[in-house]
């Protein structure tokens, strides 16, 4: 029985529908704290939540997202089975990256899901939500599909999903990089 004071992944969703602690909160339609399972192994980490996931308060599920859901289900993951947030939860005006500021006050939101969740394996999508974990400025291009270690849990960077809309040739890459999370995800067992 959870004590009163027990943390949740509810708790942290009602308490980021109400977050007023950064500029963002301004002009967000609804803020996106997340979704999917809190006993998953596996947790996707993208940037920030764009125009469609702002109107539905959802991540993912604009066109980025049905590339997502598309790749996962390509290695027989379904949405519901893995955890799905942003490193920042309202979307910044006109889609621009997140601010330093932005994503510190966002910061511990994510920090409690993690801790929460648990995942043995943390997938960053993209630059910035990468340089979030590592500590470098390493390229997406330079390091994904290679996983590391932090905190006993394992990173396992990959492109964003966005990026292989604009550039086709990613998608394969993309592919790849989810065959590999999934012999991963195989190898660590339940
Ligand atoms: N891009 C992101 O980084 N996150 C979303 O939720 C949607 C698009």
């Amino acid at each position: 029985m959870p004590t009163e004071s027990a943390d949740s992944l509810e708790k942290i969703s009602r308490e980021i529908l109400a977050c007023t602690k950064c500029r963002l909160c301004e002009d967000r339609k609804r803020a996106v704290p997340g979704e999917g399972s809190e006993s998953t192994k596996v947790m996707f980490v993208g940037e920030a939540p764009g125009e469609q996931e702002d109107l539905q308060g959802q991540p993912f599920v604009g066109a980025a997202g049905k590339l997502l859901t598309d790749l996962l289900k390509s290695v027989g993951l379904r949405r519901e089975e893995v955890y799905i947030t942003n490193i920042v939860k309202c979307r910044p005006p006109n889609n621009r990256p997140p601010r330093k500021d932005e994503s510190t006050t966002c910061r511990p939101y994510l920090d409690r899901q993690l801790a929460l969740i648990h995942p043995a394996v943390i997938c960053p999508m993209g630059n910035s939500a990468i340089h979030a974990f590592l500590d470098s400025d390493e390229s997406v291009t330079a390091i994904h599909g290679i996983p590391f270690e932090i905190k006993s849990v394992t990173c396992f960077p990959m492109y964003h999903p966005a990026a292989a809309l604009y550039t086709f040739s990613l998608r394969k890459v993309m592919e790849e990089d989810f065959r590999k999370l999934r012999a991963l995800l195989d190898s660590i067992g339940d």
